[in-house]
């Protein structure tokens, strides 16, 4: 990569929060990164900067027609006290892929990986060290022309914050109690589903608030046509063990192609379990789980890592799953995944990347 991104420290940089005091998304650290696209010239001024408001016209078409994607991953700070990601190359396709949806601009992922290692590395301080801490980083691309007009926008920024997040479990591995949503769909097939834009969250928030009201942390989506194939979870992936085998929904289109969802798949199959990537019915998991077959759910993404499933409820009934403990495989897909991500474990898939 030949474009050199510049950076300007702030003079007025801000205290950091304890490491108990950290949560998900509410601290952000003293810089970002921001560069600007013209949809003729592409990506120019890469640039650290310190963190603070971006300006824009209340005429910029993310506002009104929500032509925005993003990405999250996090970095990590191991014993050693490196600095390391894991996997970037895959957000960085997967940044392009929802770009093409969107009509959006690419961003060369050697650029991607560059700009992620140029603004970590400005705040490397940041990063928390505590057990289950680390940095979140969230890019994010949005339309800024000013323009009213649906067609795609003409002018683009594309920015990078980090959060210093708290360990998810703060109170231990908990499992969580999820709601099968009968009622509201995700996406369809053709639609935005495999994209990560900010829609997507926007009309899932309504099902998220019924689920809550109800006692229900998550909601797992069904597919918008026949409303019978399990999907996803909120912001993860999900799997199930049946018969001493991971079975989790094939990528049809209107489900999140997620980093953790690929790791888990890799790491069972090294461990010489069988994995089915298939599509798979609510009904089947309730007939599995009533004919003792079903022994583990659990959700797959990079906020929590692994999310067990203690309770579905469907309909009128309700599936305790696991004796409503954290199973075997969601336990050791846990602890492998985060020991390689904060470089204790070996890392066999070349996964882990250093920033310097
Ligand atoms: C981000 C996200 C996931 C998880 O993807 P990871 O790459 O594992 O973090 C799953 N589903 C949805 C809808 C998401 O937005």
């Amino acid at each position: 990569m030949t474009t050199t991104i510049s950076l300007t420290r702030t003079d007025r940089p801000k205290a950091k929060p304890r490491d108990e005091e950290l949560s998900f998304g509410k601290f952000f650290t003293d810089h970002m990164f921001l560069m600007d696209a013209t949809a003729d010239h592409g990506w120019h001024s890469p640039r650290v900067v310190p963190y603070g408001p971006l300006s824009l016209d209340p005429s910029a078409a993310v506002l009104h027609y929500s032509q925005e994607i993003f990405e999250g991953l996090k970095a990590y700070r191991s014993p050693r006290d490196t600095i390391l990601l894991f996997r970037p190359d895959k957000n960085a396709a997967r940044l392009n892929r929802s770009a093409a949806r969107m009509c959006m601009p690419p961003v060369d992922e050697a650029m991607f990986l560059d700009a992620i290692k140029a603004v970590v590395a400005t705040d490397r301080d940041w990063v928390p060290g505590a057990p289950g801490t680390s940095l979140y980083i969230r890019p994010a691309m949005i339309a800024t022309e000013p323009f009213l007009g649906v067609r795609p926008a003409q002018t683009y920024s594309f920015f990078i914050i980090l959060c210093p997040v708290g360990a998810y479990y703060a109170e231990g591995f908990n499992p969580v109690r999820i709601l099968v949503e009968d009622h509201y769909v995700r996406a369809v097939k053709g639609g935005t589903g495999e994209a990560k834009t900010g829609g997507n969250y926007a009309s899932s928030l309504a099902s998220a608030e019924e689920a809550h009201h109800k006692g229900y942390s998550q909601v797992l989506w069904l597919d918008g046509v026949e409303r019978k194939y399990i999907e996803e979870v909120g912001s993860m992936n999900i799997a199930f063990v049946i018969d001493n085998a991971l079975v989790t929904p094939s990528l049809s289109g209107s489900i999140l192609d997620g980093v953790t969802r690929d790791t888990t798949i890799q790491l069972a199959k090294d461990w010489g379990i069988r994995v089915v990537e298939r599509p798979i019915t609510i009904e089947e998991v309730f007939t599995a789980s009533h004919n003792g077959r079903l022994q583990e759910a659990f959700g797959m993404g990079t906020a929590a890592v692994i999310s067990p499933v203690s309770e579905l409820a469907y309909k009128d009934e309700k599936l305790t799953i696991s004796n409503g403990k954290v199973g075997p495989l969601a336990q050791r897909l846990f602890d492998e995944i985060s020991d390689i991500q904060r470089g204790v474990k070996p890392d066999p898939h070349g996964w882990v990347v250093e920033i310097h």
